[in-house]
């Protein structure tokens, strides 16, 4: 990259949203997850400054957006945010986006946005598991990582991508699965690519639709329906599913055992919130895809089951399934489809 001619570098926005890849303080070794630093506290510009090689990869912008810690997303902050990225992609003079975000609800905004911006420009998410201030910083390299990325035409129209530990994930996958590592985010079916030696290296492209070929467009889409979920232990308590349902709650996803498993002494009460027009999603507190018919009978009970989506992507997909349809076998089509 070093002599390239600066024009013919691509023009990538960053966008500041928070998170302990702008985190300072605690001790050297200071982890995610820890009281010892502070998130959300450094600015994108300054991030930014702290990267040496950045500004030889793409002509950069960067515009703070939020300081938050990503615990503090909303939905209305995810509208917000879904809204500035799919304005920034329409300029000419944007070529990609770079969000940088705190990892604990990282996964969530990326798949929201993967379904509801509707450009093939690359969209990198990234975040860091130690603040900037510790000896094992990891915020700088996948920064760097995450525009190398951005910068590539070869990385437009694969959805939203998200680059952490030089792996490229699909937002439609990946999720933070330790919460001190270096070594967070998996995806199930693996990810898309490496970044070696500074590059993307892809190995495999998603099979489901997103961003242009998606039927949710942040453009036509005000508020999200409210969705509530519910994750299974034992001994549990219907109250928890009525009171979603009196806060109004079009919908809640039930994070089952194993392949989704509902108590049986759950299923009369559930029916009883399903006869009042909730709609009831089962997922899986353990991860994997989930059958019809399993240990409910779906088609009778009118219940929908997520495919192999976790229980906080199924609430952003139903709450969109929400905004277009109330019937459950076309959401359920909605979950077989992305
Ligand atoms: N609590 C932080 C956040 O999500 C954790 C992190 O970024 O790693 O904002």
């Amino acid at each position: 990259m070093q002599g390239m001619d600066a024009s013919a570098l691509s023009h990538v926005v960053l966008l500041g949203t928070g998170g302990t890849i702008a985190g300072a303080g605690g001790g050297a070794t200071t982890g995610a997850g820890s009281a010892a630093y502070q998130a959300a506290v450094v600015t994108i510009d300054e991030l930014a400054r702290q990267v040496p090689g950045l500004r030889q990869l793409a002509r950069l912008r960067a515009e703070q957006l939020f300081q938050i810690d990503s615990a503090d997303f909303t939905d209305e902050r995810l509208l917000q945010l879904a809204r500035k990225v799919a304005a920034l992609c329409r300029q000419d003079d944007v070529d990609a986006v770079v969000i940088t975000h705190g990892t604990d609800t990282l996964e969530e905004t990326a798949y929201f946005l993967h379904l509801t911006v509707h450009s093939s420009k690359p969209i990198v998410l990234t975040g860091s598991m130690r603040p900037g201030t510790a000896v094992s910083a990891d915020g700088p390299a996948n920064l760097l990582h995450a525009v190398a990325v951005a910068a590539q035409p070869s990385s437009a129209g694969r959805g939203v991508l998200v680059v952490m530990d030089e792996q490229v994930h699909s937002a439609r996958d990946v999720a933070k699965t330790h919460s001190q590592r270096v070594e967070a985010f998996a995806s199930p079916h693996g990810p898309l690519g490496l970044v070696v030696e500074g590059m993307p290296r892809w190995y495999r492209a998603l099979e489901r639709p997103h961003t242009v070929a998606s039927a949710f467009d942040i453009e036509d889409i005000e508020a999200l329906p409210l969705v509530g979920v519910v994750t299974s232990h034992g001994n549990m308590r219907r109250e928890i599913y009525d009171q979603w349902a009196s806060l109004g709650a079009r919908a809640i996803v039930h994070a089952g055992f194993g392949g989704g498993t509902v108590p049986a002494y759950l299923k009369a009460p559930l029916a009883e919130l399903r006869a009042r027009g909730v709609l009831l999603v089962r997922a899986s507190r353990t991860g994997g895809p989930l059958a019809r018919g399993g240990c409910v009978d779906d088609e009778a009970l009118g219940w929908v089951v997520t495919d192999d989506q976790n229980p906080q992507r199924a609430r952003l997909l139903a709450a969109l399934a929400l905004t277009q349809e109330r019937d459950p076998e076309r959401i359920q089509q909605v979950f077989w489809r992305y």
